[in-house]
């Protein structure tokens, strides 16, 4: 089995939907499971509209009307025959959100963004499936919350790989190309659940690894894994070949082109992980594998924006040691903050936080009964992975912004204050 997973960049109008055909008709498909993303930037647009039913109740009708049309638009281009029976598809879907907006009683935000957000893997996969169909790619779609079984951890779910794998086995069953959704499962009390923004690729990887595939491709618009972000640095390179241990620590620092979860089911059954580019489908990519390739010559430079570093100290100046830790911990958990740098000394103890899921005014509050606490939010967690003496050097440049430093063997960390900007990146390949 070979598991081929197309992101909302790859499905984002009818061509590229029809681009999605083409490349599975080039490729041997009778052994073969899609895992697809909502489609464009349908996600953000649910977000919105959870956010309106939520809190503001602003637009909730017109937004909701937005994203139907969105997908109505495109099965109207797609399809010359059957549009009807695909449309009244799309319809169903809707009323199955209209039920639950209405019947909805629970109040937990996280929740409902799971309940709602969700669709949007749904309508996409339904649409695929059902034009891969009608253009002769017999396929069978396959719902992704029978088989993905998580906890209740609502939009960052933790994967019970073992009924996980149980369901997969019983879902996918003999040959033929199946097509099922990522980002979304199911818990004990059957709700939804979604594995945190981005969550296709680590989906991808729990099928695979259920199966015991193959492979796995991811198709992105990028060539491959960069040594850079495209968006933020020129004259990128090309990583052709990776290791996972590499490729793990890459996406741990940030680097976004593959969701950080993804790569350790597949190291664990050495299934290999193609990253390669939908528009130029032929060129090779990037291959992760259990091989150690030496990309330790080309340094990788990640950006995180719009992080906050906290510095906290106790009030009487006495240390910050295992209990305090471990106290600073738990409020960490209990406000679902990710942390992404620590750094500490006897008196102080520094965060990097992703204020990912809103809950840091709450922390701050909690913090500061016990503790002093400064806040400098806006800040960006800058990784160079595998600096040589020219980062080294560009670094200096950046002596001002630098609220805090960490080095290690292979990987240089900045923390750089708010007026750090994206124009100062540029120089790191300048030479
Ligand atoms: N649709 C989800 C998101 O945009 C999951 C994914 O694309 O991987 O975050
Ligand atoms: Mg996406």
């Amino acid at each position: 089995m070979k598991v081929y997973k197309f992101g909302g960049a790859s499905i984002k109008d009818y061509k590229s939907v029809r681009r999605l055909a083409r490349i599975i008709r080039k490729h041997n498909h009778d052994e073969m499971i899609l895992i697809v993303s909502a489609m464009g930037k349908i996600t953000n647009s649910m977000e919105d509209f959870v956010l309106s039913y939520t809190k503001s109740f602003k637009n909730l009708k017109n937004k909701l009307e937005l994203i139907k049309s969105f997908h109505k638009e495109i099965v109207k281009d797609l399809f010359q025959k059957n549009q009807q029976s695909v449309l009244k598809i799309i319809e169903s879907v809707f009323n199955e959100i209209d039920k639950f907006l209405k019947l909805n009683k629970e109040n937990d935000y996280n929740f409902i963004y799971d309940q709602l957000v969700s669709y949007g893997e749904i309508l996409s996969s339904v649409i695929i499936s059902e034009y891969l169909n009608s253009i002769g790619l017999k396929s069978k779609w396959v719902d992704a919350r029978s088989c993905i079984k998580t906890d209740q951890y609502y939009r960052d779910a933790n994967v019970d790989f073992e009924k996980t794998s149980k369901s997969i086995k019983r879902k996918i069953k003999g040959k033929g190309l199946f097509i099922s959704q990522g980002f979304i499962g199911s818990n004990k009390k059957s709700y939804t659940t979604t594995l945190g923004r981005e969550g296709s690729d680590y989906s991808a990887a729990i099928f695979a690894h259920a199966l015991n595939a193959e492979s796995v491709t991811i198709w992105k618009d990028v060539r491959g894994v960069l040594n850079a972000d495209p968006r933020y640095f020129n004259k990128t390179k090309l990583l052709n070949k990776i290791s996972y241990e590499e490729a793990i620590e890459l996406a741990f620092y940030g680097a976004s082109v593959i969701h950080p979860k993804t790569l350790q089911p597949l190291k664990k059954k050495k299934i290999p992980l193609y990253v390669k580019s939908f528009l130029s489908p032929s060129r090779e990519g990037t291959v992760i594998s259990k091989k150690d390739h030496k990309v330790k010559d080309i340094p990788s430079h990640i950006v995180k924006w719009n992080r906050v570093l906290l510095k906290i100290s106790s009030k009487d100046f006495s240390f910050i040691v295992e209990k305090k830790i471990s106290l600073i911990f738990s409020m960490l958990s209990k406000y679902k903050i990710k942390v992404e740098l620590i750094q500490n000394s006897a008196i102080s103890f520094s965060v990097v936080l992703n204020n990912k899921y809103g809950g840091l005014d709450k922390l701050l509050d909690e913090l500061k009964e016990t503790f002093k606490v400064s806040v400098d939010k806006d800040v960006s967690l800058f990784t160079i992975r595998h600096f040589n003496r020219f980062s080294l050097k560009h670094i200096k440049k950046l002596n001002q912004n630098i609220l805090l430093e960490q080095r290690t063997y292979e990987t240089l960390q900045l923390v750089l204050s708010r007026d750090f900007k994206q124009e100062n990146l540029l120089q790191f390949f300048q030479r």
